[in-house]
């Protein structure tokens, strides 16, 4: 049974950027990662959708270890993947990648101090087995089955094609087609716009309107700074500024919400020109970042929409027809593809089972200590990043502070660590993990999700000052988190790592 010390299951961003850390920190430890697909990346493998790019600057998108170089700061999904590729190639990650063996279950030994890990091989259907001291969770948020779908009465008759975003088919022609996206999140600011200029007409159908923000995808400032200074010290300047700033924006827009609304729809009112019903089509109820605010790249879908290529129907869907959809107003939209654009279904921990000392664990009992760690879970790290900022920022704060953890055991002489409730927490409120956000994929999964509380450390603040003084300069033993060791005392001799998929043998 092969054995290392720190197992990550996921190389998206976040599992790539903990193998850095693992490598730089926590430099004795052995560790691998259990990747579910034939590919890294993730979310940047699996969407394919026309247009796919962040909405976040890739100056704090990436890495802080490694200066993003492109010239577009909003990047294709592409550009991501490369970055990535040659993230794991330089720092020698891809080493430690084990691809298509999807994690189904761990399970915790007190006695022994150790988890035990049973993937599947998806091209074989095999399952193997492993075990390490501590599981640290990159496996995303989001389910890798399927996207969120709504019941639509009649989709069955419909004559054309349907598509979700995340199962985006290679071969889909829509050139010259009338095309329906149906959602208003960021994935369907992004589609109408790419697929507006091929398609006869796209038509963005929305149950609500969504704040949008248009802004350059370039960083003029980041090119500059990469003229005339080394890469890393303009990469560093750009992303403290990026950091600062967009931590600066959100703070007024939470702190004014009125006066934010005024400038938003301001702009958008600019960028639509006269003609256009800002009230109905652009107008959220909600206040700014309630739910998260999609950037418009150069104002593409304001243009789209602008020259007519595309258009936007607030209404609600009533029905799917052989031809189209038939909304509750009467009205219908004729189309050839429909694209439900209707989000994503959000799992917890990869949708793995944990079991610890025969228990099972329901994730949604426990309390989230720090948003990384949970209640009486002993080892377990996992990641999840900010709605509201760079989820890489997070990420990065995570793993460096799982290695403080390890640091920290090995100075000790400890191999357990467990978040416990202190006596005088038992009577915190709880709260849902993502408490500030009240877009539907946050509520439809809120009771499935841990809790968080009313104080340190069991809280989750999304915003990345705290969570620096909490991750970078708090001390970890922190008298919540216990440090103990394994009930027996001869913990299993670490065997070499073998499997067949590994490209090559472990360190
Ligand atoms: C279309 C889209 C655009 C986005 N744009 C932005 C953006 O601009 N800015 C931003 O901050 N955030 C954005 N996000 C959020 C985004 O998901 C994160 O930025 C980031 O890519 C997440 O990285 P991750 O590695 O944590 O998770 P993921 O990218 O989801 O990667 C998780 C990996 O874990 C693997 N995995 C999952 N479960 C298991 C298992 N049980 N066993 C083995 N492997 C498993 C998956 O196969 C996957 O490779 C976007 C999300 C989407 C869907």
């Amino acid at each position: 049974m092969p054995h290392v010390d720190v197992l990550i299951v996921g190389a998206g961003l976040s599992g790539i950027g903990a193998a850095h850390h693992l490598q730089t920190k926590s430099p004795d430890r052995t560790y691998a990662i259990l990747e579910g697909r034939s590919d890294i990346g993730g979310t940047w493998d699996l969407f394919r959708y026309p247009g796919v790019r962040s909405d976040s600057d890739m100056h704090t998108l990436g890495y802080e270890f490694k200066p993003w170089r492109a010239e577009k700061s909003i990047a294709d999904g592409t550009s991501i993947m490369a970055y990535l590729r040659e993230t794991v190639a330089e720092n020698g990650i891809d080493r430690h990648i084990h691809f298509d063996h999807l994690v189904r279950r761990a399970e915790w030994s007190g006695e022994t101090a150790t988890w035990t890990v049973e993937a599947t091989v998806t091209t074989t259907g095999e399952t193997v087995t492993w075990t390490c001291n501590f599981i640290s969770m990159c496996s995303g948020y989001y389910s890798y089955r399927h996207g969120h779908t709504p019941e639509f009465a009649g989709r069955e008759r419909f004559g054309g094609t349907i598509v979700h975003p995340q199962d985006w088919p290679e071969d889909l022609e829509y050139a010259g087609k009338r095309v329906v996206v149906i959602g208003s999140g960021a994935t369907a600011v992004t589609l109408v716009p790419a697929m507006a200029a091929a398609a006869a007409h796209v038509t963005m159908l929305q149950r609500s309107p969504t704040y949008m923000s248009a802004g350059p995808d370039v960083d003029v400032i980041a090119n500059a700074l990469r003229a005339v200074l080394p890469e890393r010290a303009a990469y560093a300047i750009t992303r403290r500024k990026n950091i600062a700033l967009h931590q600066f924006l959100y703070r007024r827009m939470r702190a004014h919400p009125e006066r934010a609304t005024r400038f938003l729809l301001k702009r958008v009112r600019r960028a639509l020109g006269p003609d256009h019903d800002v009230d109905t089509h652009f107008t959220p109820t909600y206040a700014p970042w309630d739910q998260r605010l999609c950037l418009v790249p150069n104002g593409d879908l304001f243009e789209a929409v602008r020259t007519g290529s595309a258009s936007v129907v607030t209404d609600h869907v009533d029905c799917f027809t052989d031809n189209g959809i038939s909304l509750t107003s009467g009205d219908h939209l004729d189309a050839d593809i429909i694209v439900t654009a209707t989000g994503l279904d959000l799992v917890t921990l990869g949708e793995v089972d944990f079991v610890v000392d025969g228990e099972p664990v329901d994730f949604a009992r426990t309390w989230a200590y720090k948003g990384f760690a949970y209640s009486d879970v002993p080892n377990l790290a996992s990641t999840f990043g900010y709605v509201n900022a760079s989820w890489t920022l997070r990420a990065d704060l995570i793993a460096h502070y799982v290695c403080r953890l390890l640091n920290h055991m090995d100075a000790t002489g400890t191999t357990i660590c467990t978040p416990r409730l202190r006596p005088s927490d038992a009577t915190m409120t709880p709260r849902p993990l993502l408490d500030h956000l009240t877009s539907g994929y946050v509520r439809r999964a809120a009771e499935r999700f841990p809790m968080q509380g009313d104080r340190e450390p069991w809280i989750n603040p999304q915003d990345y000052a705290k969570d620096k003084k909490m991750f970078r300069t708090a001390p970890v033993d922190d008298g919540v988190m216990c440090f103990t060791t394994a009930r027996r005392q001869d913990p299993p001799e670490p065997a070499l790592v073998t499997s067949s998929t590994a490209r090559q043998p472990d360190r």
